[in-house]
């Protein structure tokens, strides 16, 4: 008797997961984590707090220190935050809540995957909208999508990944207009907030339908604790309360955000310290021959001219440096990402990259 595997769900079936490959070499620039580890004090402090919890016992359900914590760094109460494991869960609840079968999100290409796909994951249609061959997204093509999907879920990246683009204030705002005119939810995914002159958390209030995603993974150095909230109307966490899975954030995850936040100004050195690298990189990168973008983030978006995309990815391998290869993306043809490392793997990126092009 031959077996019969169950196949997935319709929907689901063609679908591709998501993909970064991860591959053994000194100098790893590909998925945009700091390349610095939190200071030892945070792995003291979290070592002691693990002797004292009481495992036998369920975590706090509410979190309720961690969304204290999260919430007076940015100046609002615990019922404003939602915190989740990385900031992609924040986003798979919100679409939880907000998307799913009958419903449409707008995307803005090229942008981060993971938005479109977990809307397609709860059974929701996509509509993507382009934005200019600078990467600028226009308030026009902002109304196109509006009248063109009716979505109820609008995504924004500001830094946007990956082509590192912040979106200005005023778009922002005005795209807000808009979400609360329909009766709609804009989400401003901020994952890279820190690296960013300007953050939509201060259009964040009661009556509008805002929520902006932040995530431990990139600026706090800890991509390993798999941590990310958001900010928004507490009639919005309210709602993402009820969705997630109870006890969903175990009892170290909550430690461990409570202490990050304690070395925060550690943070805020590293942060800076990658900002500058980053402006350094940027103007060795516009002496040679490659297309750059500007960046508000940690890692940068570049083009080489005199070679394809993939034969200077490859070359770059060779050298022991992997950057993330953008090359055979839609709309990023030829395109290479590198995340800003420290100055000596930077200096290794751009001598590689140098005998490449
Ligand atoms: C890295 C990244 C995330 C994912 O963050 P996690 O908290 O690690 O899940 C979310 N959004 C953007 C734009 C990112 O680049």
């Amino acid at each position: 008797m031959t077996t019969q595997h169950i196949r997935p769900r319709d929907d689901l079936a063609l679908m591709e997961g998501y993909h970064s490959p991860q591959v053994d070499v000194p100098v790893r620039l590909n998925t945009n984590e700091s390349p610095f580890p939190p200071p030892p004090a945070f792995g003291e402090r979290l070592a002691a707090s693990v002797a004292e919890v009481q495992w036998h016992r369920y975590p706090d359900r509410a979190a309720s220190e961690l969304r204290t914590r999260i919430g007076e760094l940015h100046g609002v109460g615990p019922e404003q935050v939602f915190a989740a494991n990385g900031s992609n869960e924040v986003l798979q609840t919100l679409l939880l809540t907000y998307a799913g079968f009958g419903r449409t999100v707008a995307t803005f290409e090229p942008t981060y995957a993971l938005h479109a796909h977990i809307a397609r994951l709860t059974g929701a249609g996509v509509i993507e909208g382009e934005r200019d061959d600078e990467f600028v997204l226009h308030l026009d093509e902002v109304d196109r999508v509006l009248a063109a999907g009716d979505p109820q879920v609008l995504f924004l990246c500001s830094p946007n990944n990956p082509t590192g683009r912040e979106e200005p204030r005023a778009l922002v705002e005005a795209v807000l207009e808009r979400m609360t005119a329909r009766g709609g939810l804009l989400v401003v995914d901020e994952a890279y907030g820190q690296f960013a002159s300007w953050s939509a958390v201060d259009l964040i209030g009661e009556d509008t339908p805002l929520v902006v995603t932040r995530t431990y993974s990139k600026t706090w150095s800890m991509a390993a604790a798999r941590l990310g909230y958001l900010i928004g109307p507490a009639w919005v966490v309210a709602e993402l309360d009820k969705i997630v899975l109870p006890y969903h954030l175990d009892v170290l995850k909550q430690q461990a955000g409570v202490i990050a936040l304690e070395l925060a100004e550690d943070m805020e050195t590293r942060v800076a310290a990658v900002v500058a690298e980053r402006e350094r990189v940027m103007d060795v990168l516009a002496q040679l021959p490659v297309d750059v973008w500007p960046s508000g983030a940690n890692f940068v978006l570049f083009r080489p001219r005199s070679r394809s995309g993939a034969d200077v990815w490859n070359s770059l391998l060779q050298h022991g440096v992997l950057v993330r290869n953008c090359a055979s993306w839609p709309r990023l043809e030829g395109c290479l990402r590198v995340t800003i490392g420290t100055a000596a793997e930077d200096e290794l990126f751009l001598a590689a990259l140098k005998e490449a092009l």
